[in-house]
């Protein structure tokens, strides 16, 4: 494992002050108590891996969730000790944690420091309060202001924020005015996503009794384009489908999810991906909790990626990013010449303009990322 690429780390802070309308997170809201056994659960788990992963070098750590911001930042304090304790963490690593504006304070945020984080995510959505409360994520304006200030103040570079597209009764200068502003308060990492109406949701039910109407994919679709456009012109780099960077503050922590790198999940509901498994813990919290009281693992399925489903991942993955589709590593990980096994597709697609092939690379044209989609879909 000496010779392996740096690991990530990931985990999961299952809190949140209240549930949003489109959520299918594992979150939940509970008392301090409640907390303080899930973070000795996670400091079981952290242990059963200690000894395990001790040749392995991790250099990304997500703290995410739920809200981390929500809970008490001595509980970050103790898991950050426990994951540097425990793991092989290189010098360099980015560590990053979720913050949300309306339960963040400049007390938290210099204990966050202090714990060693230096890259922080706001969970902005939207600069219009109103939208949000249509989904029923409580949260201000001044909150966010407040939030970005702090940083500003403190010469916090590192910083992220997510924009969603899609929310009920959204314009498009809704949506821009978002955007301009996260660049306006220089938010280095801008992630841009669309509304999804997942299962067992609120947002779910109301679409079902007729309480919510979706945006069409045509709309989001140019919103999209209209946002990815001001950002690409404001300088940022689009390096994958949803999410913008400055140059230099792209997320590593992404990246592995997409080139395939190991990482390692830990809490309630996380996964891993480790040696062409993938591993998934408990989605139960009183079981979380009870086996590793235990000291016993909290994996509940462990699947191996077949070839096949390896070959479709690889390609639907790359083909999101700016980097594009290796043809060589392609031939030699799946024995396929993409360009022989694809070739009416992928000339056609060349001769629209829909992608490019340079320096062995495969990849789709700046102005078709909105449709990626159905690109990928040609060629798998
Ligand atoms: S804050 Fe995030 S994790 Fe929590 S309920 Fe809302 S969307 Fe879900």
């Amino acid at each position: 494992m000496e010779d392996s690429k740096p690991w990530g780390v990931y985990v999961h802070i299952p809190f949140c002050t209240k549930k949003c309308d489109y959520c299918d997170f594992v979150s939940f809201s509970m008392d301090e108590t409640a907390q303080q056994q899930y973070l000795d659960a996670l400091c079981n788990e952290i242990d059963l891996y200690k000894m395990k992963y001790a040749d392995v070098v991790f250099d990304t750590l997500y703290i995410g969730g739920g809200t981390p911001s929500s809970i008490n930042p001595e509980l970050i304090k103790r898991l950050t000790q426990k994951l540097y304790s425990s793991l092989h963490f290189a010098d360099y690593t980015e560590i990053t944690l979720e913050v949300n504006p309306s339960t963040f304070t400049r007390d938290k945020f210099l204990e966050y420091v202090k714990c060693g984080i230096n890259r922080m995510s706001v969970g902005v959505q939207s600069i219009d309060s109103s939208l949000l409360a249509k989904i029923g994520r409580k949260q201000s304006l001044d909150d966010v202001k407040n939030t970005l200030q702090l940083f500003e103040q403190s010469k916090f570079q590192n910083t992220c924020a997510d924009v969603m597209i899609g929310l009920p009764g959204q314009s498009k200068q809704s949506v821009i005015d978002t955007v301009e502003f996260l660049i306006k308060n220089d938010v280095k990492h801008i992630s841009v996503y669309t509304l999804q109406v997942e299962k067992h949701t609120k947002l779910y039910d109301n679409l079902r009794k007729h309480k919510y109407k979706p945006m069409s994919d045509e709309r989001m679709v140019s919103y999209y384009d209209t946002v990815a456009k001001i950002l690409l012109k404001a300088g940022y780099i689009r390096y994958e489908l949803s999410n913008f960077a400055r140059p230099g503050f792209e997320s590593n922590h992404n990246r592995k999810y997409w080139d395939e790198t190991e990482y390692l999940g830990l809490g309630v509901a996380a996964h891993s991906f480790i040696d062409g498994y993938r591993y998934s813990n408990t989605r139960r919290m009183d079981r979380y909790i009870d086996l590793l009281r235990q000291h016993k693992s909290p994996i509940e399925q462990r699947e191996y990626i077949s070839d096949q489903e390896h070959r479709t991942e690889r390609i639907m993955l790359s083909l999101r990013t700016d980097d594009g589709l290796d043809l060589e590593k392609f031939k030699k990980d799946f024995d396929e010449d993409l360009l022989k096994t694809k070739s009416n597709e992928i000339d056609m697609l060349l001769k629209n303009n829909k992608i490019e092939i340079e320096d062995g690379f495969l990849r789709i044209t700046q102005d078709n990322f909105s449709v990626s989609n159905a690109i990928i879909a040609e060629l798998l």
